[in-house]
């Protein structure tokens, strides 16, 4: 018998270099590595936490070493409950590019599934080229949720993976309905 109530598979997508690998190693191992984590193929971790009383297993993938778009296969997509589309609040970049990420997750599986909208490295105020309006502006148009994280300092990254989490489930509660 499975020892928990749910079982949420996420995706971290988003252009290299924003802080995919350090928001998982932070949330999954509470750590944090200041040198970019160049890992080969698609990683993932597992971490068990409570949701309103219920056990929820989340198992999160990251893009390790495949970060462009296009070149994740579509078996990454398949089965996944929620997506967290990163970018990095220093790079306006990544920030633009969430545009094509999205286009990516459309071709693959459609927008069914739950979507949040990350700016990492929250923490490098004097860096910062994307604001949280801008961020907050860009996710309402979309219709998905949006937060500020950072990886370094541990803001808000408990929150993020238990809202996503939330999220999840107030949807699967819904179709129940
Ligand atoms: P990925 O390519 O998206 O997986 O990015 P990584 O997790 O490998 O991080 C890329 C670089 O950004 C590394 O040097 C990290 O130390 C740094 N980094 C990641 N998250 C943060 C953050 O929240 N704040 C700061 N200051 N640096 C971060
Ligand atoms: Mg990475």
């Amino acid at each position: 018998m499975a020892n928990f109530d749910y079982l949420f598979k996420y995706l971290l997508i988003g252009d290299s270099g924003v802080g995919k690998s350090n928001l998982l190693l932070r949330f999954a191992d509470d750590v944090f590595s200041e040198t970019h984590i160049a890992t080969i193929g698609v990683d993932f971790k597992i971490r068990t936490v409570n949701i309103e009383n219920n056990i929820v297993q989340l198992h999160i993938w990251d893009t390790a070493g495949q970060d462009r778009f296009k070149s994740i296969t579509s078996s990454f997509y398949r089965g996944a409950h929620g997506i967290m589309l990163v970018y990095d609040v220093t790079d306006m970049d990544s920030f633009i590019n969430v545009e094509k990420w999205l286009q990516e997750v459309d071709k693959q599986r459609g927008r069914d599934n739950s979507i949040i909208l990350v700016g990492n490295k929250s923490d490098m105020t004097s860096k910062r080229v994307v604001t949280w309006e801008m961020g907050k502006e860009y996710a309402d148009k979309l219709g998905v949720l949006y937060l500020e994280t950072s990886a370094k300092t541990s803001t808000n990254v408990e929150t993020l993976f238990l809202t996503m989490a939330a999220d999840i489930k107030s949807h699967l509660v819904e179709s129940k309905l």
